[in-house]
C-alpha cells in the first residue's frame, strides 16, 4: 500500500503568519494528532542553525507545530543535540544560548528547548539494531525517552551526503556525539599540497586537534581525525579532498541505520515535515548567510520518513527540471540514504500525494 504524503505550496517572501496557517492545515490533514496521546512528551526536532546562518526554520513556524501538539493533548518541547565540530552548538550551554539568540525562546515558540544528549554529549543510550554497518547505535537519551517525535527538517544540499532533510535531521541530528563519531568514522580527508597556503583555518576549526601546519602544507594525523569533514567545509582554497565516492556511501547508510534506531520504539508515534523553502547548497550547520539556490516550493508532511524524502526529491526535480541534488554535488549519489532506509524497513518509496488548497 502506498504511503500518504501531503503538500502545500509556499512562495518566496510569503509572510510567516501565512505559512504558519499552512503548517496547521498540513498537521490536521495528515492526522498527526493520532500520533499523540494525552500527556505525551512530544519532541519536535529541528535545527536552530549555526551562528551566521539564515536558512533554519523560523520560530513562528515552529510555534505552529507546538500549538497543534498542545491542542492534541501533548506536551511539546524542541530538541537538538551537540555538534561534533567547533561552533556555537558543541555543548548544551552554548547551544541553548545560541538557540535563544536565534529566537527559539518559550515566548516565541511556546515550548522549552532541551539539548537531548546532555552537557557535552554524555547522555546517550545504546540501541541494538544489528544492521549492515551498525550493530549498535548511540542515540540522544531524550530521543529515546520522548513519547512522540515530530521531525521538522529544512531541505538543503549537503557536502557529505548530497542532500540533507528528514534522515539527516533525525539519524545524525538525534544521535549523541558518540553516535555522530561512529557515523563519520571511515571518512578521512587529505590535503592537496599545491593548493594549501598554510592559512591555519582548518587547524583552528578541527575539533580533534588532528591538524598541524607543516613546512609546505597542513598535515592531518589519521590517528586523531574523527572524520567530521569540518576542514573541508572551512577551507577557502579547495585544498581539502575527501574520497566521497567511497565514504559517502557508508556515511549515508549509517545515517539511515541511526534513523532506524531513533524510530525503533516509536511506531505510530512519529511525523515528518520537510520544508522545501530557502533551499541552499550547504546545510544550516554552516556559519554563512547563504541565499536560496532555487525558488521556494512548499512543505511536505507524512508519517512515513521514506515517502516524505522520496516526495521531496521528486518535487525538487520537477520544479528545477533536473536531478537537482546530483547537479549541485555531482560526486555524491545522494539516493543511497533513501534506498538504504527503504531496504531496512523504514518506509515506502511509493506514495500518494495529496496537494492541499491554499488557505
Ligand atoms: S584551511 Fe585549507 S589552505 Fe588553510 S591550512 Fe587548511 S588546508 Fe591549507
Ligand atoms: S582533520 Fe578530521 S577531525 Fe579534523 S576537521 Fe578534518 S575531518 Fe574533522
Amino acid at each position: 500500500m502506498k504511503s500518504k504524503v501531503f503538500f502545500i505550496k509556499t512562495h518566496d517572501g510569503e509572510p510567516l503568519s501565512s505559512i504558519a496557517q499552512k503548517i496547521k492545515l498540513l498537521f490536521d490533514s495528515a492526522e498527526i494528532k493520532s500520533t499523540i496521546n494525552r500527556g505525551d512528551m512530544v519532541g519536535i526536532k529541528t535545527s536552530f542553525g549555526e551562528k551566521g546562518n539564515i536558512g533554519y526554520i523560523r520560530p513562528p513556524l515552529i510555534k505552529a507545530v507546538v500549538d497543534k501538539v498542545k491542542v492534541s493533548g501533548g506536551k511539546p518541547f524542541l530538541f537538538e543535540t551537540n555538534t561534533l565540530y567547533v561552533g556555537k552548538r558543541s555543548n548544551a550551554i552554548d547551544h541553548l544560548m545560541h538557540a535563544h539568540e536565534h529566537g527559539f525562546t518559550i515566548e516565541n515558540t511556546g515550548a522549552p528547548v532541551i539539548i537531548g544528549d546532555g552537557l557535552f554529549g554524555e547522555h546517550d543510550c545504546i540501541v541494538r539494531i544489528n544492521q549492515e554497518l551498525c550493530e549498535n547505535a548511540y542515540i540522544a537519551g531524550v530521543a529515546k525517552a520522548s513519547n512522540s517525535l515530530i521531525s521538522v527538517a529544512h531541505v538543503t544540499g549537503h557536502l557529505a551526503t548530497g542532500m540533507g532533510a528528514t534522515f539527516k535531521n533525525i539519524g545524525m541530528g538525534l544521535s549523541s556525539r558518540g553516535g555522530k563519531l561512529a557515523q563519520h568514522s571511515g571518512v578521512l580527508p587529505q590535503i592537496i599540497k599545491k593548493k594549501c597556503n598554510l592559512c591555519n583555518v582548518c587547524k583552528v576549526w578541527c575539533p580533534a586537534n588532528a591538524i598541524t601546519m607543516g613546512k609546505e602544507t597542513a598535515i592531518i594525523d589519521p590517528e586523531k581525525c574523527i572524520g567530521c569533514g569540518e576542514c573541508l567545509a572551512v577551507c577557502q582554497f579547495d585544498a581539502v579532498k575527501i574520497a566521497w565516492d567511497e565514504d559517502t556511501i557508508n556515511l549515508q547508510k549509517k545515517v539511515a541505520e541511526y534513523s532506524l534506531a531513533i524510530l525503533k520504539e516509536k511506531k505510530g508515534k512519529v511525523a515528518f515535515f520537510n520544508f522545501l523553502t530557502h533551499i541552499t547548497i550547504h546545510c544550516d550547520c554552516m556559519d554563512k548567510p547563504y541565499k536560496p539556490d532555487i525558488p521556494d516550493i512548499g512543505i511536505l508532511v507524512s508519517k512515513d520518513p521514506v515517502a516524505v524524502e522520496k516526495a521531496t526529491i521528486d518535487m525538487v526535480n520537477l520544479h528545477t527540471g533536473r536531478d537537482y541534488f546530483r547537479s549541485i554535488w555531482p560526486k555524491i549519489d545522494y539516493t543511497v540514504q533513501l534506498e538504504h532506509a527503504h531496504k531496512i524497513g523504514l518506509g515506502n518509496l511509493e506514495y500518494d500525494l495529496q496537494t492541499l488548497e491554499q488557505v
